[in-house]
């Protein structure tokens, strides 16, 4: 088969779009960018369920190099982002390189390119193959007995049914993570009864969003100076709360603990129960599951129609739920906030064989999940996987998508100047790399703090928290722009 383009890009969200965007930095204008939705935006197109918006604030959860001066909000509703993603895929002219509703089922490397396999459709062949395909991409179904005998309406909030009313309904909804937060309080405005069923409690901070003034946006458009201020400020605090809150715990435990006192200062604000206060308070370190900020989800519990349920579900019947001390409750419509499968449909999304038939997913699970830099893998040439373990730099993901163009920069400019085609990362790198990132684990709250109750996703199937990068985002810009190219090698 002859190579038909310089790069496939699977996944049209930001991560794809970004390393898009790098791609034709670098001078390539022959790609293809295939996308399994009907449209580009990732998990902001995907998502559209009432409540919806960024808890990033907006100047930081942006491109550095495109900044909206438009956002509505500090913390820009949903919609708001998907506009901007339609913006940047028009102003890059990128949607000439996208085709929508292509499903990729797997890659193999052969010889000297990949042969990427599609679920209707011929396969396509390109020299260089960049993943984007989300870590939150693939809704999860509860295995809750019965769960599929329910003969209401079920929504999982991934696939919301913007056209179906829930006024005057009884509503059940199952899960108490980021998207729950953010939906519930909306739901217990229009619900006649809301239930909500909670395995595990979150640490819930304050929100600190309002409006932009119009006085500030037109000083984001006119002087944009003010605007990467902002971003800044975002920025700064962020990584000091990642930083000292989660990542040097074992040296900044106090920071931790503010972070906790800070979430149940909120609580006890909002919620004069104790009992109610007392089902709603994690048991783990804060930080072990990602945190999340609202001032209204709290509130809602308070409400008269709204109830908190905490023993757990033992089954589910064609009119209702049963929880495991025998009572039932009959509900009209059952939203499953239960998020996404990471480590068991991720880790790749599809089948990946590299050099010598290695198969990505069953390598990462016979050995431990890695990726140096979090982007490239022994035995996988001429591949960047921007979802890799260790790849989640920051909690701003627009930090993680710009270190990785900065690396995608350095590693083709390199290739460039040396004449080389191809590249793959050595084994050495690889190893170092693992053993550094693994060392800087060993102070954060994944491994010091108390997260065995926390169910949190960023544990793989191992028991390792190998879903964030442990350092600075700082350090991991820094590294992307001048990691050793000894660590490649690079050949024509
Ligand atoms: P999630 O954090 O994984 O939460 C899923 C919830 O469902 C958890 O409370 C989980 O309980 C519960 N659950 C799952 N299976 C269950 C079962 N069989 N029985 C009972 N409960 C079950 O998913 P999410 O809330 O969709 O959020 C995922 C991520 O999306 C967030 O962490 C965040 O990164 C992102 N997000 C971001 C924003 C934003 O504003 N930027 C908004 C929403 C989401 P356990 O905890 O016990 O497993």
């Amino acid at each position: 088969m002859s190579t038909q383009y310089d790069a496939v890009v699977v996944g049209a969200g930001f991560g794809g779009m970004g390393a898009a965007i790098q791609l034709t930095r670098l001078g390539f204008d022959n790609l293809l960018i295939l996308e399994r939705e009907s449209d580009l935006g990732g998990t902001w197109h995907v998502n559209h369920y009432p409540g919806l918006a960024v808890d990033i604030p907006s100047a930081t959860y942006s491109y550095s190099f495109e900044p909206n001066p438009n956002w509505s909000r500090l913390f820009a509703p949903g919609q708001e982002l998907k506009r901007y993603a339609s913006h940047v895929a028009d102003k890059y002219g990128l949607r000439k390189y996208m085709r929508f509703n292509t499903v990729v089922t797997g890659a193999v490397w052969d010889t000297d390119h990949w042969v990427v396999s599609l679920r209707d459709g011929m396969p396509v062949t390109a020299k260089y193959l960049l993943t984007a395909t989300g870590f939150l991409s693939q809704p999860k179904m509860p295995n809750i007995a019965g769960v599929d005998t329910f003969e209401g309406k079920v929504i999982h909030t991934a696939a919301w049914d913007d056209g179906y009313d829930l006024a005057g309904k009884r509503v059940a909804v199952i899960g108490t993570g980021a998207t729950a937060v953010q939906l519930i309080p909306e739901l217990s405005k229009v619900a006649a009864e809301l239930t909500v069923y909670q395995r595990t409690p979150i640490w819930v901070s304050p929100k600190l969003d309002f409006p932009v003034p119009p006085a500030l946006r037109r000083a984001f458009a006119t002087v944009p100076l003010t605007q990467r201020l902002a971003r800044f400020t975002g920025s700064a605090i962020l990584e000091l709360l990642m930083v000292s809150g989660v990542l040097h715990y074992k040296q900044l435990r106090a920071a931790n603990r503010v972070g906790e006192l800070w979430c149940r200062a909120h609580l006890r604000r909002q919620v004069r129960d104790p009992e109610l206060r007392r089902k709603l308070t994690p048991d783990y370190s804060f930080g072990c599951k990602r945190p999340t900020f609202s001032n209204t989800y709290y509130r809602a519990f308070t409400r008269p129609h709204v109830t908190l349920e905490t023993t757990s579900i033992a089954k589910i019947d064609p009119t209702g739920i049963v929880t495991t001390d025998g009572q039932r409750r009959d509900i009209d419509v059952l939203v499953l906030a239960t998020g996404f499968d990471l480590w068991d449909a991720n880790f790749p999304a599809f089948e990946i064989i590299g050099k010598e038939g290695r198969d990505l997913g069953k390598w990462w699970r016979d050995n431990r999940f890695q990726a140096y830099e979090g982007v490239t893998i022994p035995k996988f040439p001429n591949f960047i996987s921007l979802n890799s373990p260790y790849s989640y730099s920051g909690l701003s993901y627009f930090t993680t998508i710009e270190t990785q163009m900065r690396h995608i920069d350095r590693l083709f400019t390199a290739m460039h100047k040396r004449g080389a085609t191809d590249f793959e990362v050595t084994q050495s790198a690889n190893d170092a790399f693992l053993t550094r990132m693994t060392e800087k684990l060993g102070d954060s709250v994944f491994v010091l703090g108390h997260c065995a109750t926390a169910n949190s996703y960023y544990f793989n199937p191992h028991g390792e928290a190998t879903l964030l990068r442990p350092s600075s985002t700082v350090s991991a810009l820094r590294e992307a722009g001048s990691f050793p190219i000894a660590d490649y090698t690079l050949t024509r």
